[in-house]
């Protein structure tokens, strides 16, 4: 029997509000000492009272609307109540059957052809403190506890570990460009949990039992965790035996999952609505506010720059992969625009030399010295022959490690293409009187020496001679005239 797997993917989300989600504290706490982001709400002291971030929710409705969801009228807040040391209060604040949203859909390549997976909800929660084993000791640090935490929960709509990859991939890309989340999972930012289980390939009923995976940290460990689950699942299906329902936790170091428990219901977190916090109701204005914020997402971006320079499917995902990227390369292609720069020709520069240099110098773009217009003026160049393409990755190179304008490097190095008849007729005369041999071969029939002979006037003016006239008046004065 065929199988199919069956992946919904629980992605966690740190937010970046300056504050926690319900009290005052910093939530930028990435290398602070231990235990100094707390107050008593965090620090869940009995008699402190939460407040709502404001900032947090809109974000969190800033990123449904982003994947297509409905923003329902009224959300609250719920205890999840579970005990656990990290967990300051004995209960979680996150959101049950009221969340903020529901019901959208992001969109995957599926080999070129694009695939929506569902969202199930967007919600918000808060982080939990972090534990750290050492030895025999248990070490508690409570600076993440309260941090805003989204919660994007898919439908089981993937059907292979590289759809789950690409949409975590796709949920990073949007997030950044939100700017609602770093999606920095080595900090911790981003952490997924997988679902998966089995079935008949065909079938459109979904399996009763299906396995949870938390604790994955990266991509990496969500792909590993779920091909190894998907092939332990086959190999006890087809052995005639059933799937347990269960949690299991994935161990990084053996490459293993391991079983946590059997997989908890609803009602064993005793879910009911926080009391300390209002109901909230969400104005439509806001929505249509928040609405108005969004910034053009990397599917609208890809298919404008596919539709208005004629980009490749590939050239436009590097340039649209950051949004900071995309950004440059639009003010390059606005500054070109004035002088008849083809937007190509700037993707080309911006995907060749200018990612090769930043990879070589491990810069990111905004460390990047050349100005987007910069790019224009350079290419402006090459189109009126006064440098040749060869030349212009010298001059490029340059730019880049001075920032420099190209016309200043060009004239300043005296680079400019020698497209003077006189002047590169008495080179090539020179160039003739010194290599009489194959002067000689070529008048006895081997005429591709004449290629050589070129060669040495490009040699002769260090790639300076305009390579059109230098092979025009080689021919000629070899043929005698
Ligand atoms: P909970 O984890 O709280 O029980 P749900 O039952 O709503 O929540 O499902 C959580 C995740 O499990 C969702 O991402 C959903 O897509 C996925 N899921 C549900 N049923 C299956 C299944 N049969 N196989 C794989 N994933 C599933
Ligand atoms: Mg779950
Ligand atoms: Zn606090």
């Amino acid at each position: 029997m065929e199988l199919e797997p069956v992946i919904g993917l629980e992605v966690h989300a740190q937010l970046l509000t300056a504050s926690k989600m319900f009290c005052g504290c910093s939530a930028d706490y990435s290398g602070a000492p231990a235990n100094t982001h707390v107050c008593p709400v965090c620090l869940g002291m009995p008699g402190s009272l939460p407040v709502i971030n404001q900032t947090a929710v809109e974000y969190t409705i800033l990123t449904a609307l982003a994947f297509h969801c409905e923003i329902p009228e009224f959300a609250k807040f719920d205890r999840k109540n579970y005990h656990y040391p990290d967990l300051m209060k004995g209960y979680q604040i996150s959101q049950y059957d009221l969340p903020l949203s529901r019901a959208g859909y992001v969109l995957i390549d599926d080999a070129g052809a694009p695939k929506r997976i569902g969202v199930r909800r967007v919600h918000l929660e808060e982080d939990t403190a972090k534990l750290f084993h050492v030895d025999d000791t248990s070490w508690i640090d409570v600076n993440r506890s309260g941090v805003p935490l989204m919660e994007i929960v898919s439908e089981p709509d993937m059907r292979s570990v590289e759809e789950a990859r690409l949409y975590s991939m796709k949920l990073r890309q949007i997030l950044r460009y939100l700017g609602v989340c770093s999606g920095d999972m080595e900090k911790g930012a981003m952490r997924f949990e997988a679902n998966i289980s089995l079935r008949p390939k065909g079938s459109d009923k979904l399996s009763a039992t299906r396995v949870e995976i938390k604790n994955l940290n990266s991509l990496r460990a969500m792909v590993h965790a779920t091909e190894y689950e998907i092939a332990r699942q086959t190999k006890i299906l087809q052995s005639g035996g059933t799937v347990e329902q269960e949690t299991m936790g994935w161990d990084e170091v053996r490459n293993t999952t391991y079983t946590q428990r059997s997989k908890e219901e609803a009602h064993d977190y005793r879910y009911f609505p926080e009391p300390d916090l209002p109901r909230l109701q969400v104005e439509r204005k806001w929505v249509d506010d928040l609405r108005a914020r969004l910034p053009e997402l990397p599917d609208e971006k890809s298919a404008r720059l596919m539709n208005e320079s004629g980009l490749s499917a590939y050239d436009t995902g590097v340039i649209t992969a950051e949004r900071e990227i995309a950004a440059y390369y639009d003010r390059a292609v606005q500054a070109g625009q004035a002088r008849s720069v083809d937007a190509k020709a700037i993707a080309n520069w911006v995907t060749g030399e200018l990612f090769r240099l930043m990879k070589e110098t491990n810069a990111e773009i905004d460390a990047v010295k050349i100005a987007p217009a910069q790019i224009p003026d350079l290419i402006a160049l090459v189109n009126a022959g006064t440098i040749s393409n060869t030349i212009a990755k010298t001059v490029f190179e340059e730019m880049y490690q001075t920032g420099a304008d190209a016309p200043a490097i060009v004239a300043a190095k005296g680079l400019a293409q020698i497209s003077d008849r006189g002047a590169l007729e008495s080179i090539v005369e020179k160039v003739l009187a010194e290599n009489p041999k194959q002067v000689a071969e070529y008048r006895s029939g081997k005429e591709p020496i004449a290629k050589f002979l070129v060669g040495q006037v490009m040699k002769a003016t260090k790639g300076q001679a305009n390579p059109a006239l230098a092979n025009e008046l080689v021919m000629r004065k070899l043929k005698g005239d």
